[in-house]
């Protein structure tokens, strides 16, 4: 799955939003989410992104390897 790391918050600039062809990033009070069991991991949402928040999960930079779980977890609730 892709994943959407700390750049975007306080951001959202939502272009990755009207890229997504399965409508899978949702906003959040300060950042957007990939939904990761509807992300087809097509990579589309990756070069829009103009502050270079969004990543493949094994490609995520070390200081936001957590945020596979923060994605993860907006959507469980947790
Ligand atoms: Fe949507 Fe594709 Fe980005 Fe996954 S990789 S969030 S399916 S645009």
């Amino acid at each position: 799955t892709y994943v959407i790391a700390q750049p975007c918050v306080d951001v959202m600039d939502r272009s990755c939003i009207e890229e997504c062809p399965v409508d899978c990033i949702y906003e959040g009070g300060r950042m957007l989410y990939i939904q990761p069991d509807e992300c087809v991991d097509c990579g589309a949402c990756e070069p829009v992104c103009p502050v270079e928040a969004i990543y493949y999960e094994d490609d995520l930079p070390q200081q936001w390897s957590d945020y596979t779980r923060v994605n993860a977890e907006f959507f469980t609730g947790l």
